[in-house]
């Protein structure tokens, strides 16, 4: 098993593939500046061989992560491999959902167990403000064919924003009395430019969201659909779906962390918070073996911070300077 200084057992990898996206989220907006340049980003067997390392250790869960990772020409061939690798592993997908609709099936045939689809608005022109582009019809069908190929569960991560979508939380809430989907409501983190600009006002507390998403009951451990995350889950009453809380400022969940990060250009962050990054790249480039591979990241894990303090800090210098779309949320 894998642990770091603290006796924390680390069982989930975050996997980000790529640091391109065609969107331009108001909290995220990529900067294009940051992106790999030609020969950083990592081949989709250099990903799995890092990947691989982390399964060996003790790893029983990865997100495939990005920027966008289904803009990756490979995608699917990276995900037959990642379930090559285990086929117990729980393999899931984070994606802005804009080319699901044409991939999902194929998501599902490669070996992919479920997958998140980020989206913060039902409204077009307030979806188009927020994502920075057009795009809610292809995104409500990329949901559609999500749940069509049997991907299990399905859920929705929605980031709330003061002023810009928090009133429609209630209507968040709704689509999961009907349909199978499970919502996760984000507090805004203040990683990056893009979500410094918002401002800690634009911050929806927890309490606020979840009296916006009521009535609520809470969900037994045993209903929760699957996930490594840090959600409370709740359910309105007769509800399908599940409603969960990410308190990812306010909440204090470190003690409980149980994730690594791999970025597209093969950096082990160990914390989202952390200043600097473990670079496995170079080790790989050079011929280490699997045994050397699996030491470096031993060695990253065991400098895993205790916790971050985004409560207290600007968020300017956490993730290695990379922001949310180098380092995949
Ligand atoms: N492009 C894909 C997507 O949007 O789902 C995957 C990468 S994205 C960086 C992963 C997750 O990070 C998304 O659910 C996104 O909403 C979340 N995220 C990005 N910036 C954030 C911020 N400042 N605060 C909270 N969540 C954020
Ligand atoms: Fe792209 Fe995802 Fe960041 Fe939005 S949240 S800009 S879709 S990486």
């Amino acid at each position: 098993m894998l642990t770091d200084g603290y006796g924390r057992a680390v069982r989930y990898l975050r996997l980000s593939v790529t640091d391109a996206c065609n969107f331009a989220c108001a909290y995220c907006s990529p900067d294009r500046s940051a992106r790999c340049a030609p020969g950083q980003e990592c081949t989709a067997g250099e990903l799995v061989q890092i990947a691989g390392a982390l399964v060996r250790l003790g790893i029983s869960g990865v997100r495939v992560t990005g920027g966008e990772p289904l803009l990756r020409p490979d995608i699917l061939d990276i995900v037959s491999a990642l379930r090559a690798l285990d086929p117990r592993l729980d393999l899931s997908l984070t994606t802005n959902g804009f080319r699901l609709a044409r991939l999902a099936q194929r998501l599902k045939e490669a070996g992919l167990g479920r997958v998140n689809i980020s989206l913060d608005s039902l409204d077009p022109s307030a979806f188009k403000r927020l994502a920075g582009v057009e795009g809610l019809e292809s995104v409500r069908e990329g949901v559609a064919a999500a749940l069509a190929a049997g991907l299990d569960p399905v859920k929705l991560n929605m980031v709330v924003v003061q002023g810009l979508n928090d009133a429609e939380i209630p209507a968040f809430a709704s689509l999961t009395e009907d349909f199978p989907l499970h919502v996760r409501f984000i507090e805004l983190m203040p990683m990056g430019s893009a979500a410094q600009a918002l401002g800690p006002s634009r911050r929806v507390p927890l309490e606020a969201m979840m009296a916006l998403a009521g009535p609520l009951e809470a969900v037994p451990q045993g209903d929760k659909p699957n996930g490594f995350g840090p959600a409370a889950v709740y359910r309105r009453p007769g509800a399908v779906g599940t409603l969960g809380f990410i308190a990812a400022v306010s909440g204090r969940f470190c003690e409980t962390c149980n994730r690594v990060r791999v970025t597209s250009r093969g950096m082990l962050l160990s914390c989202l918070a952390a200043p600097e990054g473990h670079d496995l790249l170079p080790l790989l480039r050079a011929g280490a073996n699997g045994a050397a591979l699996e030491e470096a990241i031993r060695q990253a894990v065991a400098q895993k911070p205790s916790g971050h303090a985004f409560g207290g800090c600007s968020g300017a210098r956490v993730g290695a300077g990379l922001g949310m779309c180098g380092i995949g949320g």
